[in-house]
This record gives C-alpha cells, structure tokens and sequence, in this order.
C-alpha cells in the first residue's frame, strides 16, 4: 500500500479527534491498492454527520457539495477532500435518483451501498484494508462485480452499467458473468439517464485503453444508451467494427467519439449532429467530431502533393486523425484492405514529415505576405489576395519552394497578375 499524502491522515486525525471513525474509500483505495501513482480524489466516509463533519474541520476552508448526500469538502493545504456520512440509499423510483438518503451509524452499510467490489474497499492506515465483499480478490483478477444482486443493483440506477463499461475499459477488467447478464437485462433502463452522465461515462468508456474489446463485447448495452445507434442503424458487425477500430486509435476523445459514429450514422451529418447535441457534448468535440465524419469518403493517396493538399484543406491535426480513423475503419485480411492500410501508412509517414518540417499550409505560413506584394512589385486591391492565392497553390503543387525571393519571382511572371 502506497504512502498516503500527510493531509489525508490529518483528515482521518482530525474526525478521530472530535470522537468520530473515519476511512479511505473509493476509488482512491481501488487505485492505490493497484499502486497508480498519482491520485486525485480522496474520499473520506465517516460516521460523524454534516454539521459534526464542519465542526471538525473548524477553520479550514469548506463547501458543502453533496446537497443531501452530505459531503463536505475541505482543503487541507492545497489537497482537496471530500468527507460523505455513511450513508445508504432507498427507493429508486426513477431508476437514477434515490427517493431518499439516510445516514447510517456503520461503514459496513456504506460499503454494500456501493457499486462494485473493487470501488467497496475502505482503509486505514492501523486497520489496513476493510474489505467486506471480496474487492481485493477481484482487484487482483481484474474483475467489476456488483455489491449485491446485478439485477436489483441496475435496476437501482442504470448509470451503474456504463460506470460497469467505463471501468472494464479504463482498468482492463473484465466484467463478472452475473453482472454481464444484469446488463443485458436492464438496458431498457439506459435511456432514462441524464445526458451529462452518460456523456462523461462513455468519453471515458471510449478513451480508455480496452474500449475496443468492451464496445465490441456490450454492444447492446451501449445501444441501450445511444438508441440513434441501435439496429437497424448499427448491427453486430458494424458495432465490431468500430470496436477494432477503437483498438487501434489513439484515446484522444475526437477521435474516439468520430470512431463510434463512423458507421451508423449517415452521410448527411443530421443523425450524429441530433445525437452529440442529445449527449450535450461540447461545443468544439462536436464540431471536431462532425468535420472528421465528413471525411469519411475524402479520398487519401499517399503522396506529398496530395497530402498537402489535404492538410491545407484540413489542417494538419485533423489530416493526421482522418488518416488514423480511414486506417482503422480499413477492416479485414485480403489484399485489397492490406494494399489500402500499407497506402494510409505511407500517407501518414509523409504527413508526419510535411508537417514536422513545417510545410507551409496555409496564406500565414507563405513566406511573403500582402505587404511584401505591395511593396516590392507595386501590387493593389484584389490583385494581392489573388497572388498570394497563387503562391500558396503553386507552393502546395512544389512549383515553387516557400521562399521570398522565388515566391517574388514567382509573381513577377505569373500570368494571372493584372496590376
Ligand atoms: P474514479 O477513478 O472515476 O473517480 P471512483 O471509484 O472514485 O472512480 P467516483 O464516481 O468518484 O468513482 O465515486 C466514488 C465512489 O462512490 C465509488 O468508488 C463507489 O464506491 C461509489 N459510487 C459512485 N457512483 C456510484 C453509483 N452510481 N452507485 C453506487 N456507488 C457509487
Ligand atoms: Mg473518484
């Protein structure tokens, strides 16, 4: 077990002072348990109660966030906690929200109102590790198994079953047979979440290193959640072949969202642009996502022309992840797919080249600029604009190197100019 940071046991300290038990849980408990280095949030349960919670912690700075959870987070020089009441929670009738909260006297309630095994652990530095569900064991094979009865544990609160996806992804796990068949039976439940919560799951499900194998795998609860993407318009192969294409891209959450609507949605935009502002995605994701699904059919040579053409026309970021996303979505062993993945590797050396060298793309790289084209050749009006046009066309087609003087020369004999 990792050292703790000292405000961590100044915390814990601090609750046992005024009279209260106090213990590590959480995901902080997860990841320090599978000794990831740096952890962010620290979770503290205790069975003190809101008001006892502030008074324990008089003089450093407070918030209360929770709203009836009850959490209070306080900064500990510069460490922010957050410190919840045990707590469990009754009737869900909405399947999302709890009808009520109650604050419980003991740990042992809070830890089976939780999740999964391996989020249902709480330490202490004397105590050591509190597990009452058999979290470390499944820590160490790698599984998300519900607290409890999968079914009743979904039926609760559906968002669980993305959490479930999201964690399978972002820690490589494997998800437990019973809580897989929990999920294929309460995915009805998905489309009555808020949409924030199912967008921060699933960019997390999707840029999480094994996406791909969980997409691929939970296909059905995934189009519980995104119904614009369930058959007809995404069937079983397509699902997998977005999964082995997210295998292969990097988690970049563009790239992965424009992974997941490569296939189901159709050319004209409207069904990924209705859905992403559905899942109130940010603005500038989206407007990444639905440029680069327009480059689904944008042909791609592997050449330097071409290629700067491309990433005139794209930019060089997103030329890089159109390459990246027509490379993974180039499925299958016959040798057409293998000529067509050799040609988009090749195009992406070159581009990488072009770029790294600095390739002029665009009127702002040109290496003369309007002022130069007035100055040095007298050069007004519209006619600055057009050359400069030109120069950038010839500089794209390797006419002419991006160069003052030869840009200049350039000009001079170029057969648009018209002063
Ligand atoms: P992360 O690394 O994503 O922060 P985490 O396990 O800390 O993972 P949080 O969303 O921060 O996840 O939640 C903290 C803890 O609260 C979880 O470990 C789990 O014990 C509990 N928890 C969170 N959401 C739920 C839920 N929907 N149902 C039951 N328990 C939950
Ligand atoms: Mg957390």
């Amino acid at each position: 077990m990792g050292n703790l940071p000292p405000q961590v046991n100044q915390a814990l300290a601090l609750l046992e002072g005024a009279g209260f038990e106090a213990f590590l849980v959480g995901g902080a408990v997860r990841d320090l348990l599978r000794g990831v280095q740096v952890i962010e949030d620290w979770d503290v349960a205790t069975n003190a109660r809101p008001e006892q919670i502030r008074a324990a912690f008089a003089g450093w700075p407070l918030a209360d966030t929770g709203g009836r959870h009850g959490t209070v987070t306080v900064r500990l020089d510069g460490q922010r906690l957050e410190i919840t009441p045990y707590r469990v929670e009754a009737g869900y009738s909405d399947h999302r929200h709890p009808d009520a909260v109650r604050f419980v006297p003991s740990l042992r309630e809070d830890l089976a109102r939780r999740d999964f095994t391996v989020n249902a652990l709480a330490y202490h530095p004397r105590t050591g590790v509190i597990d009452l569900v058999g979290g470390r064991r499944d820590l160490a094979r790698g599984l998300i198994r519900c607290v409890g009865e999968p079914e009743a544990r979904f039926r609760e609160d559906g968002l669980r079953m993305l959490r479930a996806l999201r964690f399978a992804s972002t820690l490589s796990f494997r998800i437990e047979d019973a809580t897989a068949r929990g999920m294929e039976q309460n995915r009805a439940f998905l489309t009555e979440l808020a949409a924030e919560r199912v967008r921060d799951e699933l960019t997390g499900l999707l840029c999480g290193p094994s996406a791909g194998r969980v997409v691929a795998r939970f296909w059905r609860v995934l189009a519980g959640a995104l119904p614009e993407l369930a058959p007809p318009a995404l069937g079983r192969r397509g699902w997998r072949r977005v999964g082995r294409a997210l295998a292969t891209l990097p988690p970049q959450p563009a790239l992965r969202w424009t992974a997941l609507l490569w296939e189901g949605t159709g050319p004209s935009g409207a069904l990924a642009e209705g859905m992403l502002a559905r899942l109130r995605l940010d603005r500038r994701t989206r407007a990444g996502v639905l440029r680069l699904l327009q480059g689904r059919t944008v042909p791609i040579q592997a050449g330097r022309k071409p290629l700067r053409r491309l990433a005139s026309r794209w930019g060089g970021e997103a030329a890089g992840q159109l390459l990246a996303l027509q490379e993974a979505f180039t499925q299958g062993s016959g040798p057409r797919a293998r000529r067509r993945r050799a040609e988009l590797q090749r195009a992406g050396a070159l581009l990488e080249g072009l770029l790294r060298a600095g390739a002029c793309l665009s009127l702002r790289e040109l290496a003369v600029d309007g002022h130069d084209l007035m100055t040095a050749l007298g050069l007004r009006g519209q006619a600055v604009g057009r050359a400069l046009q030109a120069c950038l066309e010839a500089v794209l087609e390797e006419q002419v190197a991006n160069d003052r003087a030869d840009l200049l020369a350039f000009v001079r004999g170029w057969k648009g100019i018209d002063r």
